[in-house]
């Protein structure tokens, strides 16, 4: 199912917490909405799923306006970060009481909750209550919950933040596997980069209430739109510059650029590109961090704080090599990309 909204927007008295949102949200595709805490993701859900109404604007599914239309006739698979299980029930009462509480049949409710638990490899804890299950299993319950209404859609609110690191890896790929066997649209929220990067067929990326940017990951990641999405997702050095000609300098050492622009410039370039270029800029290292396989190295670029992502065994010689084809040039007071 295909999700359109027109101009959606919510206000609480002077809290504008979703800005005339207008996106078309494609059939199939995993779509992750992305944005940092508080910048409307949640209260965007809520009113997709009709839980909270809108300010105005306009949502459609398909071709139908579902503005007005009441959660439950709306067909919606929702997952929360607080995935809430009945403690007091077990796996196979937790799974199929949505469908008890609606009525549905004992004998379909047996299949879809065999289908749901066989897709989420749930069959062995059936019996158990959610005590008796780790963090990932619970999750898993919870995501059965949404599969056995047999939803159009499914809506995620950063389902995997209660998650430590390994297992919040290991579900990554345990729902996208998921939407790929369903093939349904999954809108999923999240406020971690790495979720939106890996997950991801599109991403929205939003911020106070606005979209900054929709695309693909790989559009994202390359063509950043501006400073806000430049900075949130990767990792982006920012550096002030000020263009006459088109030169300008960085450390003293001279740039040039053919883009028709002057003045007060901020340059972006990545954390993995300072070393890629052919113009060589001596740095006075102020921290080196290990982390692994690299090592972070920081230092100040026209009195801006940077860093460099370097290879563990490169032989680094306090200097860096920047190429003009690597930065990326924006505004310095709309921050939008030049
Ligand atoms: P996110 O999920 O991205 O962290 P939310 O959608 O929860 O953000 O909140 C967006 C903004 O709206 C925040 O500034 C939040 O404080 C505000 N907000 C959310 N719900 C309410 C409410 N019921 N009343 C007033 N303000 C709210
Ligand atoms: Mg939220």
């Amino acid at each position: 199912m295909e999700i359109r909204l027109e101009g959606v927007t919510k206000k609480y008295k002077d809290i504008h917490a979703v800005k005339d949102f207008s996106a078309s949200l494609p059939d199939g595709k995993l779509i992750c909405l992305l944005g940092p805490s508080g910048c409307g993701k949640t209260t965007l859900l809520n009113m997709l799923c009709g839980i909270i109404p809108v300010t105005s604007g306009k949502i459609f599914f398909d071709q139908l306006d579902v503005t007005n239309l009441e959660p439950d006739k709306r067909h919606i698979g929702m997952v929360f970060q607080n995935y809430a299980l009945y403690p007091h029930l077990n796996v196979r009462e937790n799974i199929s009481l949505g469908l008890k509480v609606r009525g549905c049949a004992k004998c379909e409710i047996n299949r879809r909750v065999e289908l749901a638990s066989e897709i989420l490899k749930l069959d062995e804890y059936l019996n158990r209550k959610p005590k008796e299950l780790s963090g990932g299993q619970r999750q898993r319950v919870a995501l059965a919950r949404a599969i056995v209404r047999e939803p159009k859609v499914f809506l995620m609110d950063e389902p995997l933040s209660n998650l430590d690191a390994k297992l919040r890896c290991e579900m990554r790929s345990e729902i996208k596997k998921l939407h790929n066997k369903l093939k349904t649209t999954f809108i999923y929220v999240t406020h971690d980069q790495t979720e939106a990067l890996t997950m991801g067929d599109r991403i929205v990326v939003l911020d106070k209430g606005k979209i900054q940017q929709a695309d693909t990951p790989e559009e994202i990641y390359n063509n950043p739109k501006n400073i806000f999405v430049a900075g949130f997702i990767g990792q982006m050095n920012f550096i002030n510059v000020n263009i006459n000609q088109g030169r300008f300098y960085v450390n003293g050492i001279e740039f040039t650029t053919d883009k028709a622009i002057a003045g007060d410039i901020t340059v972006g370039i990545r954390t993995e590109k300072m070393l890629s270029g052919k113009t060589e800029i001596k740095i006075k290292p102020e921290i080196i961090e290990m982390s692994g396989s690299e090592k972070n190295v920081y230092f100040s670029l026209n009195n801006s704080k940077c860093s460099a992502k370097i290879p563990m065994d490169y032989n680094f010689d306090d200097k860096i090599m920047l190429n003009v084809s690597d930065m990326y040039f924006f505004d310095k007071e709309t921050g939008e990309r030049i």
